[in-house]
């Protein structure tokens, strides 16, 4: 029994001992999660519409069996109506009756992650202006333990505050942006990560950033760092998790109710100097509008499109029409569209 025991308590521990064999799983989990980000970017318009629905009424029967009865109302008003200002060919602008602003909605977690980029693109072009410094997206992962939602997020964000009171990360790093994304592996242990936009001054080996990490959580090393080419794809990359910080189909009404308790809880954050950056920064008219939600802001019908100079009309349809008409749209004439896009 001696034994066993002795034995148990080695392997839980093993991984200080056995870097190398975690770092192989660490691997593999990584490469999934791109195969599995891909195949998510991949899935067409209609698609992605039928499973923000999908989401919704997944969302809306749990709040109904945990007694939230206007949580589910509200999930379920929204974006119910919409009206939808088009040419026929193009979506200009989509106007929901109702926004339910809930956390976990992915109607608002679109539109929140869009608010974030238009905000957060001007400010990262301008201090890549001003510093001499490149943009990597960092993820940076933890030991599952048996712990709750809070203490697994509280535990991550410490040693981040750990990792940049360190010589090293202020010696490399000049700052950048923080997301988390969060799930469970599957003996039931939450999964957290930092997903961080870093601005880095100098190239420096991956395996001193290890040693950092490791020093700042005392037992992770592992993480995975690939330079950002775009910084407007890769700002989009990370403010993803900001609408969709869980897979939220294997979401059962206990992780609902410990979600409902993390109300105040920022899942998005600048830090470094560019969060001071951002304090002091005042958008110039000449900022490049990038974002097409920000032009088409102040459509109505009767204006042109955007895309084609088609006027617009506007449509009224319910969230179950939405996704067949962006089919219309798709089908309309989708090599007319892909050179407008240009
Ligand atoms: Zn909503
Ligand atoms: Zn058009």
């Amino acid at each position: 029994m001696n034994q066993l025991s002795l034995t148990n308590g080695f392997t839980s521990r093993g991984h200080s001992a056995s870097p190398a064999s975690l770092q192989t799983g660490a691997h593999t989990y990584l490469d999934n999660r791109v195969t599995k980000s891909q195949i998510e970017n991949k899935r067409t318009r209609p698609q992605r519409a039928r499973e923000r629905l999908a989401t919704k009424e997944h969302l809306t029967r749990l709040a109904v069996g945990l007694g939230e009865v206007e949580l589910a109302d509200k999930i379920d008003r929204c974006h119910s109506r919409l009206s939808v200002l088009t040419c026929g060919r193009h979506i200009s602008r989509i106007i929901p009756n109702f926004t339910c602003e809930f956390r976990l909605c992915p109607d608002c977690g679109r539109r929140r992650s869009r608010r974030l980029q238009s905000k957060y693109l001007p400010m990262m072009r301008g201090f890549m202006l001003h510093n001499k410094v490149t943009p990597v997206h960092l993820v940076l992962t933890q030991t599952h333990r048996a712990e709750t939602r809070k203490q697994s997020i509280g535990r991550i964000k410490d040693a981040f505050t750990r990792l940049q009171r360190r010589v090293f990360w202020s010696e490399h790093f000049k700052g950048g942006t923080w997301s988390l994304e969060f799930t469970k592996d599957k003996n039931g242990l939450h999964h957290t990560h930092l997903h961080i936009i870093g601005f880095r001054r100098k190239f420096f080996d991956i395996e001193l950033l290890r040693g950092e990490w490791l020093a700042a959580t005392g037992d992770s090393h592992v993480l995975h760092l690939k330079p950002i080419l775009d910084i407007a794809t890769g700002l989009q990359e990370v403010v993803k998790y900001v609408s969709k910080p869980l897979d939220i189909r294997r979401f059962g009404a206990a992780d609902l109710r410990e979600f409902l308790g993390l109300k105040n809880m920022r899942m998005f954050g600048t830090f470094g100097e560019f969060r001071d950056f951002c304090k002091g920064f005042e958008p110039s008219d000449n900022d490049e509008m990038t974002d097409l939600e920000s032009l088409t802001r102040n459509l109505v019908e009767g204006c042109a499109c955007p895309q084609c100079d088609a006027p617009l009309f506007d449509l009224r349809m319910s969230k179950n029409e939405l996704p067949q008409f962006y089919e219309q749209i798709e089908a309309s004439s989708p090599d007319r569209v892909r050179k407008r896009a240009h």
